[in-house]
């Protein structure tokens, strides 16, 4: 089969490797309808994560199930499915917790040995052990693109802005409007926000986040937290959502809100460690939350809302290619000339 693969950083290839196959009971194979490139990606792409020369890479996919283990209950060969990210026991402690992102037995799709050894979704075929746990059913009439996010970003801007602790009539801040910020700008008026500010450096995204309902803001041409303050009579937001990870972008998310208020952030940090402001995290009695996103206990809700019109993520789309261009895919992402690009095997 095809499947795009690490060959070195910044280098991508399409590549025939073996087509994989199913060996534990809780595994199905799935034929690969759609995948995306992700902010994530470029993680691997650059060399910030460690693959090596011939892994497949990609992790956001649908497709249908070709082959079910025989310890799979809820899916059978012709389902329609979108898979989390990554895969989650449902039995280990923090699983029965509710906490799947902190599962024991963890591994992460498309990015080799380092995070798991999974296979990639940026594939013909790709084989999703955990099953059970880790894929949900795409309802009838309901388009690839439609589905494909809520296994990475949009579940990851739903947890965002559910972790904002936003109350109706809120103002929400949400530094960065790439993928995961026009997600988080989308699922924050689930709850009612009176303004949800969208804090950017690139006009084109800007663009977006405004179709989307936001507010845009040019951090590139005014100062960020003073432009939050003077729409919210000198006070601030209520909260904000970071969705980059860099320091600069987590400071303006931590100094834009009110006192009392949330920072809720989901951006990889590009940093193992930085400077906390405790004393202004005191004095102002804020709220910091942050961590990677239990995607399993969304899907379902947000297949749900996608379904009823509430949520529009395909509109992020700007690029469709075939995963025979993945490479020209990867260079163009890196390069932020798309949106968001899918790839049709
Ligand atoms: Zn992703
Ligand atoms: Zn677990």
């Amino acid at each position: 089969m095809k499947g795009a693969t690490f060959q070195g950083v910044e280098k991508v290839s399409v590549v025939d490797v073996a087509k994989p196959s199913i060996h534990g009971a809780d595994e199905v194979l799935i034929k690969v309808t759609l995948s995306a490139v992700c902010g994530s990606d470029l993680h691997a792409y650059h060399g910030r994560i460690p693959m090596a020369a011939g892994e497949l890479l990609g992790h956001e996919f649908v497709g249908v199930v070709e082959e079910a283990g025989s310890g799979v209950k809820r899916f059978k060969p012709g389902d329609r499915v979108v898979a989390s990210f990554y895969i989650a026991c449902g039995h280990c402690t923090l699983c029965r917790k509710g906490w799947f992102n902190e599962c024991e037995n963890l591994a992460t799709f498309g990015f080799g040995r380092v995070l798991g050894g999974l296979g990639g979704g940026q594939a013909e075929y790709i084989v999703v052990p955990m099953a059970d746990q880790s894929m949900e059913p795409i309802p009838a009439g309901m388009t690839d693109e439609q589905a494909i996010f809520v296994g990475d970003i949009l579940a990851t801007g739903m947890f965002a802005a559910e972790r904002a602790e936003i109350k109706p009539g809120d103002a929400v801040a949400v530094v960065g409007a790439g993928p995961v910020g026009l997600m988080a700008t989308m699922c924050a008026q689930l709850f009612g926000p009176a303004h949800v500010f969208a804090i950017d450096m690139v006009d084109s995204r800007l663009e977006i986040a405004q179709e989307l309902g936001g507010t845009p803001i040019n951090s590139s041409r005014v100062n960020a937290i003073e432009a939050v303050e003077d729409q919210t009579g000198g006070i601030g937001a209520d909260s904000s959502i970071e969705a980059v990870g860099v320091p600069s972008s987590i400071d303006t998310a931590m100094r834009c809100v009110r006192g009392g208020g949330t920072i809720s952030m989901v951006g990889v940090p590009s940093e193992l460690n930085g400077d906390f402001p405790y004393y202004m995290f005191w004095e102002k009695s804020l709220t910091f939350r942050c961590g990677r996103c239990n995607v399993q206990r969304y899907m379902r809700p947000l297949l749900d809302l996608i379904a009823a019109g509430r949520l529009h993520p395909e509109k992020i789309i700007s690029h469709r290619m075939k995963l025979d261009d993945a490479e020209e895919a990867y260079r163009m992402f890196a390069a932020r000339e798309a949106t968001k690009i899918v790839l049709t095997p």
